[in-house]
C-alpha cells in the first residue's frame, strides 16, 4: 500500500502533559507514522465539560502505510499505553490522539469516522492544524478549514504556549 498523509491532533489535560504528548509521538513513530510536521504548543480552555483543567494540544502531520482502522487501534494502545483509564467523554484524560485527516477520504464506519466529526467545530483543532496546513480543505465539505475557522465564535481560549520559546 502507498503512503498517505494524515493529521492527527494529540491532546492531554492531566499530568505530565509536554512528557505525555512527546511520548506519544515518539510511539506513532516507532508503531507505523513517520511525523512530517508539528505545530507549535497550544494552551486550549476545555470545552463541553468545563470543570476540568486546561489542555495542551497539537497536531501532526506524518505518512503511514497503516489502514485507517489499524491507525484508530495503534493511536488507542498507544492511549492506553500511556495511562488514559476510560473516562467520561471528553473528559479530563493524560493522552488523546485523534485521526482528523487521512489522505482525502471520508469514512463512516462504527469505529471511526474521517474527516474528525467535531473538528470543524474545534478551534483547539482548527488553530494547530492551520498552523502547519494552511490551504487544507475539507474533503467532505469541499470547504477550506480556514474559512471554516473564521466562522466560528470566538468561544473558548486557545492561546499559543510559552513553551513554544522555552
Ligand atoms: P473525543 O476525542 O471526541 O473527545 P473520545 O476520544 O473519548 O472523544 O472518543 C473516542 C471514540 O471515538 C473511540 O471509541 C473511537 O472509536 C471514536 N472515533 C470515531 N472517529 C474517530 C477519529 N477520527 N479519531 C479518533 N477516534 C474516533
Ligand atoms: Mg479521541
Amino acid at each position: 500500500m502507498t503512503d498517505q498523509t494524515v493529521y492527527l491532533a494529540l491532546g492531554a489535560n492531566l499530568g505530565n502533559r509536554r512528557e505525555q504528548i512527546e511520548q506519544g509521538i515518539a510511539a506513532l513513530s516507532e508503531q507505523g507514522v513517520c511525523i512530517t510536521n508539528r505545530s507549535s504548543w497550544f494552551e486550549t480552555e476545555p470545552v463541553q465539560v468545563e470543570n476540568q483543567p486546561w489542555f495542551l494540544n497539537l497536531v501532526v502531520r506524518g505518512e503511514t502505510t497503516l489502514d485507517p482502522h489499524e491507525l484508530l487501534s495503534t493511536c488507542q494502545r498507544i492511549e492506553k499505553n500511556l495511562g488514559r483509564v476510560p473516562s467520561v467523554r471528553f473528559g479530563p484524560r493524560h493522552l488523546d490522539i485523534d485521526i482528523l485527516l487521512y489522505g482525502e477520504q471520508c469514512i463512516e464506519s462504527e469505529l471511526l469516522t474521517i474527516p474528525h466529526p467535531r473538528m470543524a467545530q474545534r478551534r483547539f483543532v482548527l488553530v494547530p492544524l492551520l498552523e502547519i496546513a494552511p490551504e487544507l480543505t475539507d474533503p467532505k465539505h469541499n470547504q477550506r478549514y480556514a474559512d471554516m475557522l473564521s466562522r466560528l465564535d470566538e468561544g473558548k481560549k486557545v492561546l499559543r504556549s510559552l513553551i513554544n520559546e522555552s
